[in-house]
């Protein structure tokens, strides 16, 4: 047996050891974000607030999250506070793609949504910072 990542030899493990688990790891996140910025986005995508607030059904708040690049988690916009539903605030996401929606309710509990194609230059900012916390507590 060797290293899944650098090929050096192994007793009964996939890799020498932690650094060369680690790395194997960011390359696999890498690769999964790059896939997700990848995916090929509808010429229309759908309209934000007319997506987002039946699927609500009643949730106060919500938060938006794709896949994240540093580690095997998402990335939740905003960082660390939710969007009320109602009336609708519009999200700032980094780049363009298909974002999970995850509802906050009252009794602090998340349910999480579909994924929505976020397309339009008014919800983007390069600049839209993200927070791996998925709680906001
Ligand atoms: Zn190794």
């Amino acid at each position: 047996m060797v290293c899944r990542f650098c090929k050096g030899p192994l007793t009964n493990k996939l890799y020498c050891s932690n650094a060369c688990k680690l790395a194997a790891r960011r390359l696999m996140w890498a690769d999964a974000q790059k896939k997700w910025a990848a995916l090929p986005l509808p010429k229309k995508a759908p309209n934000l607030e007319e997506t987002i607030v039946p699927w609500a059904d009643g949730a106060p708040f919500y938060r938006l999250s794709c896949p994240a690049k540093s580690h095997g988690g998402r990335r939740y916009f905003p960082k660390d506070i939710a969007l009320p539903v109602f009336p609708f605030e519009p999200p700032k996401v980094p780049k363009p793609g298909y974002y999970r929606v995850s509802f906050y309710l009252p009794d602090g509990s998340i349910r999480d949504g579909s994924e929505i194609p976020i397309t339009d230059p008014r919800f983007l900012s390069p600049n839209a910072r993200g927070g791996s916390k998925k709680s906001l507590f």
